[in-house]
């Protein structure tokens, strides 16, 4: 059936068993003019929302409905995580060609809801228009958190140390075989796209980082290891160390750049994407976050260098010579001009 066919309210009327809510302190969800649900007191809220435009964000030949649902939500997820909240709502909007198939706007749906219930999260309602000829996404999330363990980009400081929580490049990796800019003849090209098209976003790992109390910064990789640490270093007015040698590879992305032959660190530093975090600690802590990263079940924490009070990006090769690099994170407008 089509979307015409089908029309807002019999489409709004299928979605409603399909949308999960599994919190006590929801009252109403989708169906009136407002979602209602009690806020946990002494908390503050963190509120995120992300836009996604067919042929600017995805394409839909590279992307699954299902993955497209999935990662929509997944990069509102890693935002909270960014800041060690506790996801908990979310409103989706979206803008549908009037000759969509309802089977993949379901698929979509399908794919919002299996991570919204992975994380616990409550789709709480949204808004649906027709569109011209484009599928639009817009997501909107709320968080909350304890006042005291947010993690902002603001809070490093010069001597702290910079930690990933996972590998980077994986997902540009993913992009550039979906684009057919690296060929894949002898790698599994699955485990690319996946990174790509079904990213994991880092809650828990964000959670424990904050609510540790051991970290100053934090922020996720949307646009690129090299650019968000710019954000970083922006807000907190300092400059980084970073070592080559110290990145995170995957050994699925070493292996691919060795046998496609391409140097797999553009990838990394401006690829974008990958959506784990990166965070900064006084040295102090050094031993500490060691512990954490042993003890707790989360992602694996690299350093990979450290704040400076110069200012710029430094960064540092195998062979110990270092210099300034600029970032090549995605930048909407400079790419569409
Ligand atoms: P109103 O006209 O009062 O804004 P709508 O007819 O747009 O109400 O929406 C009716 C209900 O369906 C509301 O609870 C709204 O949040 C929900 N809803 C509408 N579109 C979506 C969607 N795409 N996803 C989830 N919930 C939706
Ligand atoms: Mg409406």
């Amino acid at each position: 059936m089509k979307f015409n066919e089908i029309g807002e309210f019999g489409f709004i009327e299928s979605i409603k068993k399909q949308c999960s809510t599994s919190s006590k302190n929801v009252i109403k969800g989708i169906g009136d003019d407002c979602a209602v649900f009690r806020a946990n007191s002494n908390r503050v809220f963190l509120f995120t929302t992300d836009m996604l435009v067919e042929d600017v964000h995805f394409l839909m030949d590279k992307i699954t409905p299902y993955q497209l649902g999935w990662k929509s939500v997944a990069v509102n997820l890693s935002d909270i995580a960014a800041m060690g909240g506790i996801p908990l709502h979310v409103l989706i909007s979206i803008g549908i060609p009037v000759k969509t198939d309802v089977e993949l706007i379901k698929d979509l749906y399908r794919g919002m809801n299996d991570i919204c219930s992975h994380y616990n999260v409550n789709i709480l309602g949204g808004d649906t228009v027709a569109s011209k000829d484009k599928l639009i996404i817009n997501i909107s999330l709320l968080g909350d958190g304890e006042e005291h363990s947010v993690l902002y980009r603001h809070g490093a400081g010069p001597g702290d140390k910079v930690y990933l929580t996972g590998n980077v490049g994986d997902s540009a990796a993913g992009l550039n075989i979906l684009q057919n800019k690296i060929s894949f003849s002898y790698t599994d090209k699955d485990y690319f796209i996946k990174a790509h098209n079904e990213p994991w976003p880092l809650v828990e790992t964000g959670r424990i980082i904050a609510t540790s109390q051991l970290a100053g910064a934090m922020i996720d990789l949307s646009d690129g290891l090299l650019s968000d640490l710019g954000h970083i270093c922006e807000e907190s007015k300092v400059g980084a160390s970073i070592f080559e040698e110290q990145i995170p590879l995957s050994r699925e992305l070493r292996l691919l750049s060795s046998r496609e032959n391409f140097n797999p660190l553009e990838l990394a530093l401006s690829g974008g994407e990958d959506y784990v975090l990166l965070f900064t600690a006084p040295e102090k802590n050094i031993h500490a976050i060691e512990q954490l990263s042993r003890e707790k079940d989360i992602s694996p924490i690299v350093m990979i260098g450290e704040i400076t009070n110069e200012e710029g990006i430094r960064l540092t090769d195998s062979y110990g010579k270092s210099t300034f690099v600029r970032p090549k994170g995605f930048d909407h407008f400079s790419e569409l001009s």
